[in-house]
């Protein structure tokens, strides 16, 4: 006895039971599996399983469209005039779409193509999918990704598509995220929250400049922060954000706020601590918050003073890193003072002339930044913010996997933004909301 498995789709009406059409999807021999492979469907059948599924009901549907035959314009007759043919673009399959089109005699006619109709010629879940692989991976590689998910080469997924896609969410999202947010009422303020904010350089498409920076905060209330185990925390909940527009920082540093905004700031209740690397316009963003808080207190980041002292540790030798540790020392205990005027001398001290010249950048940083210098272990002791390295990688997994200077891919300001827009939004876990209403605007909905 010979069986078989045979999948079949119908249409059918449901009082009555009448089927009204069907197709036979698949049908395979059940034959014992001797090796795993032959155990179930392989991938492919699993897609052409779908695609034949998909074509039947699109074939249902597809008929309903323009199917009335009063003229919207002047309550005319309106009448057919031919089936025009739509491709489109599903999550993992192309299909072909016959859509009636109907004119009537005042003038007007009906729309006829997906595009006209909805919007797009791709399905939402495909233009996510473009936007998220297009964010995280370069374009080459995210066609590449797409394709073997739907196991075949699909015209749909190719570098300008995917580059397209993204920018076409990307700016609905960089638009709406540069929507004022309001103030949370006092009931719901948060008493702490940080904003680490750092730069990272991205290469430019321009000929005349090499790079751009583009600007990065996250926002958290401390109390989100959760110890996993000694080397690992996670932030549970923020809000981050960034621009690569040059535009005196307009757009960033309204991101800024309405992130903050978004974590629970206010101004009669929230201490705001800034974290940042010393750079002037890292702290020109951070002092536009003043208003919006209680207290402000910027800190020079104790995380990128630390990096700093480790690059030249590494090119001293055993004597001279004992001093060098001993200024460090002094700034971990707010000493700024102190540490200035041992590391003048030092510098003195010091004949080679490669790490004078460390020292003496070192020396000026610290100058530059004397006014944001804190007791360090002081506020280490009291549990008070003083370092990033919890929130750090937001540089490095926001700009660096994507839009790393040292790799081929060269951005213009724009293209870099609306990317950033969307990682930001998938590393603040608000992508599910952010989506929908891109969605929303994206495509139409037909009456
Ligand atoms: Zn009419």
């Amino acid at each position: 006895m010979e069986r078989v498995i045979r999948i079949v789709a119908q249409h059918v009406n449901k009082e009555t039971g009448e089927v009204l059409d069907s197709v036979v999807c698949r049908e395979d021999a059940v034959k014992k599996p001797e090796t795993l492979m032959e155990l179930g469907y392989l991938h492919i059948e699993q897609i052409e399983l779908l695609s034949s599924l998909q074509d039947f009901k699109i074939k249902h549907q597809a008929v309903l469209i323009n199917q009335s035959d009063v003229c919207p314009n002047c309550n005319g007759k309106a009448r057919a005039q031919g089936i025009i043919k739509s491709t489109f673009h599903a999550a993992l399959t192309d299909h072909d779409v016959l859509i009636r089109r109907k004119r009537c005699t005042c003038g007007w006619g009906s729309k006829y193509s997906l595009e006209g109709i909805y919007g797009s010629t791709l399905h939402p879940d495909l233009l996510e999918k473009h936007a998220i692989q297009g964010s995280e991976n370069s374009y080459r590689k995210a066609c590449k990704n797409l394709n073997y998910e739907s196991k075949s080469i699909r015209s749909i997924n190719n570098v300008d598509r995917i580059r397209r896609s993204v920018s076409k969410v990307g700016e609905i999202v960089a638009f709406e995220k540069l929507q004022e947010v309001n103030e949370v009422k006092k009931v719901d303020a948060v008493d702490n929250l940080i904003v680490v904010v750092d730069g990272g350089h991205v290469k430019s498409n321009q000929n005349d400049s090499r790079s751009f920076e583009a600007m990065i905060a996250t926002v958290y209330d401390p109390n989100n922060l959760k110890v996993i185990d000694k080397n690992h925390n996670e932030i549970t909940q923020k809000t981050s954000v960034a621009s690569a527009i040059s535009d005196e920082q307009k757009t960033i540093k309204q991101l800024v706020l309405n992130a903050c905004r978004k974590e629970g700031i206010h101004s009669k209740v929230t201490t705001l601590t800034c974290l940042t690397d010393g750079a002037n316009n890292c702290w020109s963003i951070t002092n536009t918050l003043k208003p919006y808080t209680k207290t402000i207190v910027n800190v020079l980041d104790w995380f990128h003073i630390t990096k700093r002292f480790t690059v030249i540790n590494n090119t001293l030798n055993d004597s001279l890193k004992d001093r060098l540790t001993k200024i460090k020392w002094h700034l971990w205990h707010g000493d700024a003072k102190t540490a200035l005027e041992r590391l003048n001398t030092f510098i003195k001290d010091v004949t080679e002339e490669k790490t004078s010249e460390q020292l003496t950048h070192l020396y000026e940083y610290i100058k530059r930044n004397q006014k944001h210098l804190v007791n360090y272990q002081k506020r280490q002791v009291e549990n008070l913010p003083f370092t990033s390295t919890l929130a750090e990688s937001s540089v490095n997994s926001l700009i660096n996997i994507r839009q790393k200077c040292n790799q081929k891919m060269q951005w213009s300001r724009v293209g870099s933004h609306n990317v950033l827009q969307i990682r930001t939004s998938i590393f603040s876990k608000s992508w599910f909301q952010d989506w929908s209403v891109a969605q929303d605007k994206i495509y139409k909905k037909v009456a």
